[in-house]
């Protein structure tokens, strides 16, 4: 039988030895062995030197890569790679603490696991697969993972229904791979939240802004905030804790907004400082008077593909200068991006237009990414996708 495997036009090796993680269809001279979408294949250069080894795709990224290493892809693969997450997370004070078991686990790429998202909520492990080699090991992923977390992990729940390519013929129905009596509530910088991996967006629950609640939690004291695109709350609760005068959380979702108030009911009941709202983002503030002075604003990504990158900054410009413009003096804003495709600098472009409209003086506090449990590949850098700015609005 002939290896699977992807051989390299001429000099297109170089992204490799840089140890970038995609092979892109043009790189490529031809196939052999008859791969099918989800195989490993192993890559070679045109003069058939061994460079990579990883699961072959449908589409402009054609192989992504799993290992350079002239290594197999066993199980023990898989269960050395599971075992090296969790390293990180715990050697860093992310897991296994007793104030925090919301964590993501495996961020892909920044893992040396290009496709697999895992978020961990208490004894739920919620994993999702962006590719078809991804879900093909499922099985095997999910039994690494029950080995590495041990006793302490109760239920693996598999979502990836809409992050699979759709045109993949393979049964990807979202369920339980393990488990499946979860209760749903885990536990943030000791804070509860209830977690819907079943309805809710991505695994459930925004992990990637832990970091900069906390840091708003500091901001907090006495002050007047709107949470903007609360979806769970998460900002809201940590305000409350922060001693927050009044907090408002807002987002289009009625789903979002029941979320909000259940996880304020079980870490603050009865607190009569929060009230969320189910509208609109621009008509709210639109319509919202200037009490506000701390405000969040961390919308969806406006942009999921480079053509849409001019839309979205115009979006994120416009946001941005009705929240500086109605801000009161002495303001705090923390505003977001989450799409991959706008950069640090567009973002920042955006957001130093919109203070220009609004005619306010606007200082930066602080530029804030995403936290130590999504890991950026260094050979990656298309990893870094959240960008968020604190201002300080005069
Ligand atoms: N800040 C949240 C995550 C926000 S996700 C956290 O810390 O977890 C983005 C949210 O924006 C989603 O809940 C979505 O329902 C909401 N949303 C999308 N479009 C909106 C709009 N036009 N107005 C208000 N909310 C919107």
């Amino acid at each position: 039988m002939t290896e699977k495997s992807v051989i390299l036009k001429r000099g297109k090796e170089e992204s490799l030895q840089r140890f970038h993680p995609w092979i892109f269809s043009g790189a490529i001279h031809h196939i052999e062995g008859k791969p099918e979408e989800g195989d490993v294949v192993t890559v070679y250069t045109a003069e058939r030197k061994f460079i990579a080894r990883g699961h072959v795709q449908v589409g402009s990224i054609a192989v992504r890569v799993l290992t350079f290493d002239d290594e197999p892809i066993t199980d023990e693969f898989w269960y050395k790679r599971i075992a090296t997450a969790y390293h990180l997370r715990t050697s860093i004070g992310i897991a296994g603490t007793p104030t925090n078991d919301t964590y993501r686990l495996v961020h892909g790429e920044g893992d040396n696991l290009p496709g697999l998202v895992i978020d961990i909520y208490g004894d739920t492990a919620v994993m999702q697969a962006h590719s078809v080699g991804m879900h093909v090991n499922r099985h095997i992923i999910a039994k690494a993972v029950k080995e590495t977390l041990g006793e302490g992990l109760k239920n693996i729940y598999y979502k990836s229904d809409t992050t699979l390519p759709y045109k993949a013929d393979i049964n990807k129905d979202n369920g339980y791979l393990y488990g499946g009596n979860a209760g749903n509530v885990s536990t943030e910088y000791g804070l509860k939240f209830h977690i819907d991996w079943l309805r809710g967006q991505k695994t459930g629950f925004f992990v990637d802004q832990r970091e900069n609640r906390s840091l708003l939690e500091k901001y907090a004291k006495g002050r007047k905030l709107l949470n903007m695109f609360c979806y769970t709350g998460g900002f809201s609760i940590y305000a409350l804790r922060g001693g927050a005068e009044l907090v408002h959380s807002v987002d289009s979702s009625a789903k979002a907004i029941d979320l909000t108030n259940a996880n304020v009911a079980i870490n603050f009941p009865d607190d009569t400082r929060h009230a969320a709202y189910a509208e609109d983002a621009f008509d709210y503030l639109e319509r919202m008077g200037n009490n506000y002075d701390l405000i969040i604003l961390d919308p969806p990504a406006f942009a999921k593909h480079r053509d849409s990158l001019r839309n979205a900054l115009i979006g994120y410009r416009r946001l941005n200068a009705k929240a500086i413009e109605k801000i009161q003096p002495g303001g705090i804003l923390f505003t977001f991006s989450c799409s991959q495709v706008v950069s640090k600098e567009n973002f920042r472009t955006a957001v130093f237009t919109a203070a220009a409209i609004a005619k306010r003086k606007v200082r930066i506090l602080h530029q804030l990414t995403q936290p130590a449990d999504h890991p950026v590949n260094i050979y990656h850098p298309e990893g870094e996708y959240l960008k968020g700015l604190v201002l300080y609005v005069e």
